[in-house]
């Protein structure tokens, strides 16, 4: 059992999260829900959650001055991306609790890391090398090839990773990404992805959201869907499994998103994890009764993780930035002809500006059943062009 000092924080107390951007924002209201004061660390002075937290300090991750006044208003501290700097949250965990910690934070970092945690725990994952020399990306073994080449720190959204075909085109690749340490996965040919997000408090009680169902464009992801008969049983459950084997394997606090993908031979592979609430869990804060961003909160202020209850088909789409240029010229989206359909739930996350691959909000179509969602979903796409 859990002997975090101070736990369970009462509300009234003030939680701190590093990182201002929609995901902190999203952690600020469902803590602000639940009573807490909140404190957010980001340069931006018009940060998404700085501009709704009842303290925001403008600072850079690593600005000593700044942590040290992070530390000061706030009683736990949380982060809402996985490229803080590690040494940020270890310095800060001198001071206040800090979950997850610096090693878990700095394990996801890394593809490299995050793999060899993975292979610990059993879970497998695609084929793959590291390169990080000529002579590594020499002896690259055939089979690797075709496959995607990932950076092994600071990718996301399929930035910094290229599909290369053969060694030809491997060397190019690697020159791109300016020869920094990468992994060569081999490219599996998916029938889909899927992810897991895991609550794990400080005594290791574990908790999680249905298995959820991706569709990516463009290395973003476009669409989650989750409900009955969207992931078949058997698969759900052993994505469920490997996600609490890879939080428990961490000694997890917190919430954990493990990404995986569906072969066409029905297989599982690991894909990545994130140290913290995930863009595929947003269909949680209106298709279930406890949402990410609400397990997140319990985590850090050392509630009781109720397990969520998922209570409507749920349908999430991305709202990108492209969507303000769809017709041209820029233009706000038609939201009131999309909140006019059953079930819209819009979330806007307060950036003053949109570009293309942006993520400047989302949507989620809740439903009794798979085909209404479906169908109220289609319409909204066809009304934002
Ligand atoms: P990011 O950190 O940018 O999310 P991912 O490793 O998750 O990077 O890759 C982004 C997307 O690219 C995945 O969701 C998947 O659609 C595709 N992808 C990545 N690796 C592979 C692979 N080894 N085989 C096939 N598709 C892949
Ligand atoms: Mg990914």
């Amino acid at each position: 059992t859990s002997s975090v000092p101070g736990h369970p924080l009462a509300p009234g107390a003030t939680l701190g999260v590093m990182g201002g951007g929609q995901l902190g924002r999203m952690f600020v209201h469902a803590a602000q829900r639940l009573g807490y004061a909140t404190a957010v660390l980001d340069p931006d002075e018009a940060s998404p959650a700085g501009l709704v937290s009842h303290h925001h300090v403008q600072a850079g991750y690593l600005d000593e001055a700044g942590l040290h006044r992070l530390a000061q208003v706030a009683d736990a501290i949380t982060t809402e991306f996985e490229n803080v700097p590690a040494e940020a949250l270890t310095g800060l965990a001198e001071r206040r609790f800090v979950a997850p910690a610096a090693d878990a934070v700095s394990v996801a970092q890394d593809r490299t890391k995050e793999k060899a945690h993975f292979t610990r725990c059993g879970v497998p994952c695609a084929p793959n090398a590291l390169i990080e020399t000529p002579g590594q990306l020499a002896d690259v073994p055939d089979a690797l090839l075709p496959g995607v080449l990932k950076t092994a720190r600071l990718g996301y959204d399929g930035k910094g990773q290229v599909r290369v075909a053969d060694r030809a085109a491997l060397a190019k690749a690697w020159d791109e990404l300016k020869r920094v340490p990468c992994v060569l996965e081999k490219l599996l040919p998916l029938a889909s992805e899927i992810s897991v997000v895991v609550a794990r408090g400080a005594d290791g009680a574990m908790v999680h959201l249905p298995v959820q169902k991706n569709l990516h464009r463009a290395g973003i992801l476009a669409v989650t869907e989750v409900g009955e008969g969207v992931v078949p049983g058997a698969l759900a459950q052993q994505a469920i499994e490997s996600t609490r084997a890879i939080a428990q394997g961490l000694d997890y606090v917190g919430v954990l998103c493990v990404e995986f993908f569906v072969l066409q031979d029905g297989s599982l592979v690991v894909n990545e994890m994130a140290p913290r609430p995930h863009n595929s869990g947003h269909w949680s804060m209106d298709g279930a009764d406890v949402s990410q961003f609400e397990l997140q909160v319990r985590t850090l202020a050392g509630l009781p993780l109720a397990a969520p209850r998922q209570h409507s088909h749920a349908i999430m789409l991305n709202l990108l930035g492209d969507l303000w240029f769809a017709s041209g010229a820029e233009r706000t989206p038609p939201w009131a002809d999309v909140l006019a359909l059953p079930g819209a739930h819009l979330h806007l996350y307060g950036k003053a500006s949109a570009r293309p691959g942006r993520k400047m909000g989302h949507l989620t179509f809740t439903a009794a059943d798979a085909a209404q969602a479906r169908t109220t979903a289609l319409r909204a796409c066809g009304l934002l062009g």
